[in-house]
């Protein structure tokens, strides 16, 4: 059995292939598939986004396994933008540094009980072109009041833990994939694909 995760993103895909190691499905990403999959994310939630990510993988491999992701920052005093536009925060031409920026001058000279953030990751799992089930993964934190560290990737750098009294750019990949929205959502995913594959 093997899973396909919807997603060309490799740091994303470096980080979920270490979260569900140990499982016996092979689990692989877009970039491993010859088939061309365009994706439409225009989904009003990160759930509706997710499910489209994994249907749109589906047509082509119908009677794959598949895991669409999606994931985002949301920032409480911004009414919890960006969230589903955290990619292209900055406008067309986004990148990671475009978006961090625009965050830390939004949040300028604010006191940290305004800086309130929280990372959140969905998976819809979907199985023959039927939606199977859904997982939902949480990090609260804090945006900085700069960019330090350069590990990870998107917001890692201005997202701060109180706990580590760091950024999660300054975390090992490790210790990320410990605690992460993205961990908490995949270690559910990977507890139901283990007893999922008991019953096969
Ligand atoms: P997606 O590829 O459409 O799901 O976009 C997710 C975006 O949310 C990324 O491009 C990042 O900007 C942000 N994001 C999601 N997860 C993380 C993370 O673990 N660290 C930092 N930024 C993240």
């Amino acid at each position: 059995m093997r899973l396909i995760i919807a997603t060309k993103n490799k740091g994303k895909f470096r980080e979920i292939k270490k979260i569900l190691g140990g499982l016996r499905i092979k689990v692989i990403s877009l970039n491993e598939l010859d088939a061309k999959i365009s994706i439409r994310e225009n989904g009003k939630t990160f759930f509706e986004n997710a499910l489209k990510k994994a249907m749109a993988v589906s047509k082509k491999y119908p009677l794959e396994l598949i895991a669409g992701e999606d994931s985002g920052l949301e920032v409480r005093i911004l009414d919890n933008r960006p969230g589903i536009f955290s990619r292209r925060y900055s406008g067309g031409n986004s990148n990671d540094k475009k978006n961090n920026l625009k965050i830390l001058r939004e949040l300028e000279g604010l006191k940290r009980k305004d800086r309130k953030a929280c990372f959140r990751c969905v998976i819809a799992l979907v199985k023959g072109v039927k939606p199977l089930k859904k997982f939902e993964g949480r990090l609260p934190g804090f945006i900085h009041d700069r960019a330090v560290g350069k590990g990870g990737f998107g917001y890692d750098p201005v997202f701060y833990l109180s706990r580590y009294k760091k950024t999660v750019a300054q975390l090992f990949l490790a210790e990320k994939n410990r605690i992460s929205h993205r961990a908490k959502a995949f270690s559910k995913l990977k507890k139901f694909l283990a007893k999922y594959g008991e019953n096969k």
